[in-house]
């Protein structure tokens, strides 16, 4: 059989070819069911260019909480901000002339996706309160079979494709200390905050100095009493791009507002330091030692007390653990009022965390800091082919190809997945690139007459093989302490720039990929009529013009276009510009 039970289209007169069977023009549209897992940012990413792009097509977004945002809607500690300029940190076509200040508020951050879901109506594809708990491929039918809990019932779905746009700094961790459960005052997770709890006064004490850490001390310092604050390793705290924090004046925001043009240029001068950044990572760059000894000067002039400075300035590269602004941090941590407390916890008890030294540092709130699951195993059983789950397959290491699928999972997109580059650069525009590389699969799914495909296991292992070499060059390869590495093996960050990434995915790799087909694999070419011709309104001779404004063939002349360059020539050199 030729269509394999694939619907069909309205088709042109009848003639032999139908009766043959061949009754659509060519890549005629089959009706594809996908499901998304959460409505973060994500998520409601997919839902816009699958709806900018495709018109066959049914769409779930399945989000646990009530409400869209993902980790902007869970991460409402004090002090929770973006840790990059905030007009970094927008999709590339969604410009925000309304961020109130460098490095804005988590709210902020929120409203900007909400206000991105409304006015793309995304909200319609979102179904909140319902948690997906268990996915499984079906093999006979090529379709993901989901189970949903929406709280008081299980539901039954099932779709073509599957995205998981769960995201990976999600499942948040209280940390494996003994006794921690005997704890008898105010226990908090940064990732899952009591906005009841009551600071003023109270003698805080604060686990991690990590991102999240960071943004929380010089918050909560004018509140509590006292802060002891519990670190282990030293971490490198500087602004990137030496953007300190700035809060846009009226003037300025109406200039992004009412000039977009100056905005656009804004953003540009912005990106462009941020990618300028990426000799940093590259372990024996020059750039690498320029920062270390500038972030080292900067941190020393704010800490301004050298036990500190030999704690808390590392040794080791700048990056190799994530760079946080800390906006306030480093002034808040040599403040009268904050303690710190150096060193492993060895237990907590009911007044708070003891040392190995048996020192005991009673407090009233004890706020852990202490980040997330980061092992990249689904917390729900995701079952590919094999009958075994994703989570059991990533047991050891995750490996992904390019960040965004796995072998043995067909049908399947990760947005943010392992080795994605979530440190490299610019991070919304590779999410972007990575939705758009997963649409460009769907287009083919959808009009080529193909059941399934999935990355073949010998393009993960090159891919594996090819990062642990490359890793072995960069700031990532030494064990800081880093949720970026994971047994020996760095798998959250991508082997290159942001833009070297956005090259690496621009077009699917086909040789990659595992194909099945719907019976023939030609069988899309249907009754030999092109859909145009079947269109009375379409131009059928749209390909005269009057002059060649064709895209160029090459890759060099493609970028030389795209980058606005005068270059003329294969650059071959290694050398970036850093702004
Ligand atoms: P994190 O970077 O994993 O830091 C966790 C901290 O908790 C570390 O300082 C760690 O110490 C400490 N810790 C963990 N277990 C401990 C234990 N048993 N005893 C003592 N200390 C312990 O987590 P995070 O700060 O939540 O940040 C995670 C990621 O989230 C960041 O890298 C970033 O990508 C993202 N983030 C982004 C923003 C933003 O503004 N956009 C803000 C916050 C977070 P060790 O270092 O000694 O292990």
């Amino acid at each position: 059989m030729l269509n394999d039970g694939f619907p069909s289209a309205p088709s042109p007169p009848k003639s032999i070819h139908a009766r043959l069977g061949f009754t659509n023009p060519i890549h005629h549209e089959r009706h594809l069911r996908v499901v998304c897992i959460g409505a973060g940012a994500s998520g409601l990413l997919i839902a816009y260019k699958l709806q900018r792009s495709f018109s066959d097509f049914e769409l779930v977004c399945y989000e646990k909480n009530p409400d869209l945002g993902g980790t902007w809607y869970e991460n409402r500690y004090p002090g929770c901000a973006c840790d990059v300029p905030a007009h970094t940190y927008t999709w590339s076509f969604e410009p925000n002339p309304s961020w109130s200040s460098v490095y804005a508020g988590s709210e902020e951050i929120y409203e900007y996706f909400k206000r991105f879901s409304e006015k793309y109506d995304l909200g319609k594809y979102c179904k909140f309160g319902h948690e997906v708990t268990c996915a499984t491929w079906n093999p006979t039918s090529s379709k993901w079979e989901i189970i949903i809990s929406n709280g008081s019932e299980t539901i039954h779905d099932s779709c073509d494709v599957l995205f998981n746009a769960a995201g990976l700094l999600n499942n948040w961790k209280l940390p494996d200390i003994d006794g921690l459960r005997d704890y008898k005052g105010k226990l908090l997770h940064t990732a899952s905050w009591d906005q009841n709890v009551d600071l003023i006064e109270k003698h805080v004490g604060l686990i991690g100095n990590g991102s999240s850490g960071i943004q929380v001390l010089p918050a909560i310092s004018s509140q509590a009493s006292k802060i002891t604050t519990f670190i282990r390793h030293p971490t490198w705290v500087s602004p990137a791009q030496a953007q300190e924090q700035h809060i846009y004046s009226e003037d300025e925001r109406r200039v992004f507002e009412s000039d977009p043009e100056a905005l656009l240029s804004y953003r540009k001068a912005l990106e462009t330091g941020f990618s300028g950044l990426w000799p940093v990572f590259i372990a024996d760059s020059d750039t690498q030692k320029t920062t270390f000894d500038g972030m080292t000067t900067m941190m020393r002039d704010k800490l301004r007390n050298e036990k500190l400075e030999e704690l808390v300035i590392p040794s080791w590269g700048v990056g190799c653990k994530r760079i946080t602004p800390g906006v306030g941090y480093l002034e808040a941590l040599a403040s009268d009022k904050v303690e710190v407390a150096w060193g492993d916890i060895a237990k907590i008890n009911e007044r708070g965390p003891v040392g190995f030294d048996g020192m005991e540092y009673p407090v009233d709130v004890l706020i852990c800091a202490t980040g997330f699951d980061v092992s990249y195993r689904p917390r729900f059983p995701i079952i590919g082919t094999s009958g075994q789950s994703l989570g059991d397959v990533w047991a050891d290491v995750p490996e992904a190809y390019f960040g965004i699928a796995a072998h043995g999972f067909p049908n399947y997109f990760m947005i943010g997945g392992p080795n994605s580059p979530v440190g490299n650069g610019p991070v919304l525009v590779a999410l972007e690139a990575q939705a758009d590389y997963a649409l460009k699969m769907i287009d083919r799914l959808q009009t080529e007459n193909i059941r399934s495909f999935e990355p073949k296991l010998e393009a993960v292992r090159d891919f594996s093989e090819h990062r642990d070499r490359y890793m072995t060059g960069t700031v990532w390869d030494i064990d800081c302490g880093s949720w970026y590495r994971r047994n020996g093996k760095v798998v959250a960050t991508w082997t290159g720039s942001t833009l070297h990434y956005l090259e690496a995915i621009e077009q699917p790799r086909f040789d990659d990929w595992d194909f099945k087909y719907a019976g023939n694999r030609f069988a899309y070419f249907g009754n030999g009529f092109s859909q145009t011709e079947l269109d009375p309104e379409a131009d059928w001779a749209f390909y005269l013009r009057n002059k060649d404004d064709s895209p160029y063939m090459s890759r060099n002349k493609r970028r030389i276009a795209t980058t606005h360059t005068n270059s003329s020539t294969q650059i071959t050199q290694t050398t970036v510009k850093v702004l």
